[in-house]
């Protein structure tokens, strides 16, 4: 069975195809500069690539070429899309009407259109997406939605609540959503798996580390807390956002610097952060100016690490015990030097790591926790798409 994933920005489209028998990637690549120009990167699972500018007016131009490079050419992996199962798209703000994966329906693109204001980034493109997407299946081919947040609704109302008027819960939906819940789900059920146990029985916290960040507890396999909140904006330093700042801080600063709300959201989503602070959002610019002894560097990293330690430990009160921590994303897999800037100083919390095996672990599934460790670390690479591909192909099994 192949299964088509598809990740649909504002003027991107990345696919992934799987053949779900041994969940081997067949092919992948990325349609961009959608509505600007147009350009696509196709790569096969045995080596093979095309690249070309194109004219992507709009999403339908995008899927058009994404079906004529899996079909024909130098990348071609199947003879017709009708060898595709089903297609399963990431969406990334399904509010409190998605606790799960779903099938898609024409009413369930337009609910996901209509929770564009509270993802104004995000939803509008990928409703765009599944509507372009109907035109170039064959009639009858299942598509399926996986939301970022759909992990998260487990939350309890004291974690998901925020302290202003409850009107601006009943009236504009304003709580806790939380995101990259595909990716803590994946790699909580990875870690269990790799540890031997059941996720009903772990108490977890899960640090996905990447340019967006977010950590979130995870006990008995369910969210209960996570750093991310309304918005991705939320939670700890990124490479562009602010992460959490004191609401009073952002009137002042838009006073000061005469910006309006969505002026001053640019400027805390697209500014701020490690970009803000040191003139780079890449973490291992940070890294390494951090080496050199650059101060602004190492205040980040320094922030970085202790906002994460902040979380670990209020995460592990509030479940009251801590069996494994997890590091995912870009940083999270790649970066010894904040896993151990993080580990460091944790021994409160039964933390201890080998440094020595966590300097030479990158990107990979190890555990780095020392044996006498009380509490297990854990580096946990992540992939969304396999996720989205096999919850795809259960709901699909499921409606047979
Ligand atoms: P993601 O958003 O998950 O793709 O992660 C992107 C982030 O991972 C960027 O800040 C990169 O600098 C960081 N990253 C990737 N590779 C490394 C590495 N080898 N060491 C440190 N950070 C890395």
């Amino acid at each position: 069975m192949k299964i088509l994933v598809v990740n649909a920005g504002s003027s991107s489209l990345k696919y992934q195809l799987l053949d779900m028998t041994n969940e081997e990637v067949i092919a992948k690549g990325n349609c961009d500069r959608i509505g600007i120009g147009g350009h696509i990167v196709a790569k096969t699972g045995d080596g093979r690539k095309f690249e070309a500018d194109c004219d992507f007016p709009t999403h339908t131009e995008a899927f058009e070429k994404l079906v004529e490079v899996l079909t024909s050419g130098e990348t071609k992996v199947i003879d017709s899309m009708s060898e595709i199962s089903a297609v399963g798209h990431r969406i990334v703000q399904g509010a409190d009407i998605f606790d799960h994966s779903c099938l898609v329906t024409d009413e369930i693109i337009d609910q996901i259109d209509d929770l564009a204001e509270l993802a104004p980034v995000h939803n509008h493109p990928h409703a765009l997406a599944l509507r372009a997407c109907k035109k170039v299946i064959p009639e009858g081919t299942p598509q399926v939605v996986v939301f970022d947040t759909a992990f998260h609704q487990t939350m309890p109302p004291k974690a998901f609540m925020f302290g202003m008027p409850y009107e601006c819960y009943e009236k504009f939906h304003v709580r806790k959503y939380g995101f990259h819940g595909t990716s803590h789900r994946f790699v909580a059920s990875e870690l269990a798996r790799a540890m031997g146990k059941d996720v009903k029985d772990l108490k977890i916290v899960s640090c996905h580390l990447g340019n967006g960040s977010s950590i979130t507890a995870i006990d008995g396999g369910k969210s209960v807390d996570t750093s991310m909140g309304f918005t991705p904006l939320d939670g700890v330093i990124m490479g562009t956002r602010s992460g959490a700042v004191d609401p009073s801080a952002v009137t002042f600063v838009a006073k000061k610097l005469g910006l309006s709300p969505s002026e001053m959201s640019d400027y805390l989503n697209k500014k701020s952060g490690f970009l803000g602070l040191t003139g780079s959002s890449d973490n291992r610019d940070v890294q390494s100016a951090a080496n050199e002894g650059d101060e602004k560097a190492l205040l980040a990293d320094d922030m970085l690490n202790y906002e994460i330690q902040k979380y670990i430990g209020s995460y592990a009160a509030v479940m009251n015990g801590l069996d494994a921590v997890l590091f995912t994303g870009g940083i999270g897999e790649n970066s010894w030097e904040v896993r151990e800037g993080v580990c460091t100083g944790m021994d409160y919390f039964g933390i201890k790591i080998d440094k020595e095996l966590n300097r030479s672990t990158r990107g990979k599934l190890v555990k780095i926790s020392t044996p006498d460790s009380k509490t297990e670390v854990w580096v946990v690479p992540t992939n969304e798409e396999l996720l989205i591909a096999r919850d795809t192909l259960a709901i699909v099994n499921e409606g047979k």
